[in-house]
């Protein structure tokens, strides 16, 4: 099966941070996967099982625009 995770992509999670964000950019790739905050901009590393149990929605890729 394919990744369906990608570097630059948005995630919405299930837990907001306590910034306030629940959006999180994937900046790494790998064993486990390195995640940026988009509200205070700190990073976390998460296993991709971890990440997967988390994960609420897959919101693309961060150069897109969406106004929706
Ligand atoms: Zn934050």
């Amino acid at each position: 099966m394919a990744d369906k995770y990608e570097i630059g992509q948005l995630l919405q999670l299930k837990k907001k941070h306590p910034c306030g964000a629940d959006k999180w950019e994937i900046v790494r790739l790998g064993a486990d996967v390195k995640l940026k905050c988009s509200g205070c901009g700190r990073m976390v590393f998460l296993e991709r099982e971890e990440l997967t149990r988390r994960t609420k929605k897959i919101l693309g890729r961060s150069e897109e625009k969406n106004n929706g």
